[in-house]
């Protein structure tokens, strides 16, 4: 299934969609449900709309944190200096950071160095406290896909990374939740981004030094996972800068493709 956040003319309202590539209708489309899908069943109200016709919004406003997690393919550490580190290298970002699909990612004045970085989203279905690495499953709602917008520059200078990487619309998250692939199949996707139609970044999620279930027993050790909470699992290799006036699109094999526009904010 994958869930969509979406409006159409009215308050936010959620979706599951369905795409004629998978034998759905034609054109693609989505059936609205009434509720929330993390905070319980929802029911189908029987209307469908044309996906074309929606503004997707980010699937998930995560209630307390987005978790991200520095380092985790050796050929992305490498190319900034680093190694990967012995255990999973974490980092918050504010859910204010978070915008949806087709959303503007603002430049703000003090960086001079912007960088895209795409990456596979885990979003956590169940409150969830040291959650052991193979009880993992239980507490994923989905995946989407994520851009882990960062202020390279700041990243450096400030030594702690929650400016440089939490800046308002840092983290885009979208199109939608898929709820339907299971761990074996996240280990093996390939993750690629592009800056204005030329590939940057390709890499694959088999490549990730702690893959999703290490991540979920590591971090929910020291924090608990809320439903809606958001873990970015790293990029791979290719990351590099945007300027305004550019597009930056992530597209992750079996999720979706995740595109906005870079404007530059004066100050
Ligand atoms: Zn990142």
């Amino acid at each position: 299934m994958r869930v969509a956040r979406f409006s159409h003319g009215g308050d936010p309202v959620f979706g599951v969609v369905e795409l004629a590539a998978d034998g759905g209708p034609n054109p693609d489309t989505v059936a609205v449900v009434t509720g929330d899908p993390l905070a319980g069943p929802v029911h189908y109200t029987g209307e469908r709309i044309d996906l074309a016709e929606v503004r997707l919004l980010s699937p998930v406003i995560p209630r307390s944190k987005v978790i991200g997690v520095g380092r985790n393919y050796a050929a992305h550490a490498a190319e900034l200096g680093n190694t990967v580190p012995d255990l999973p290298l974490t980092f918050f970002k504010p859910n204010t950071s978070v915008i949806g699909p087709g959303e503007a990612i603002v430049r703000p004045p003090e960086t001079s160095n912007l960088h895209f970085e795409g990456e596979l989203a885990v979003v956590i279905g169940r409150i969830s406290r040291r959650v052991p690495r193979e009880r993992a499953a239980e507490v994923i709602f989905g995946y989407t896909v994520a851009n882990d917008v960062t202020a390279r520059d700041l990243q450096q200078t400030d030594g702690q990374w929650t400016r440089a990487k939490g800046f308002d619309t840092f983290c885009p998250l979208g199109p939608w939740i898929v709820t339907h692939l299971g761990l074996d199949e996240v280990a093996d996707l390939e993750v690629t981004t592009t800056l204005n139609g030329e590939t940057r970044q390709q890499g694959n999620t088999s490549a990730m030094t702690y893959q999703v279930a290490d991540l979920i027993a590591h971090i929910s050790d020291f924090t608990t996972l809320l439903p809606g909470d958001v873990i970015l699992t790293g990029t791979p290799a290719g990351v590099g800068p945007m300027v305004a006036g550019d597009e930056v699109t992530v597209s992750i094999e079996g999720i979706g493709t995740l595109t906005n526009p870079v404007v530059g904010q004066e100050s």
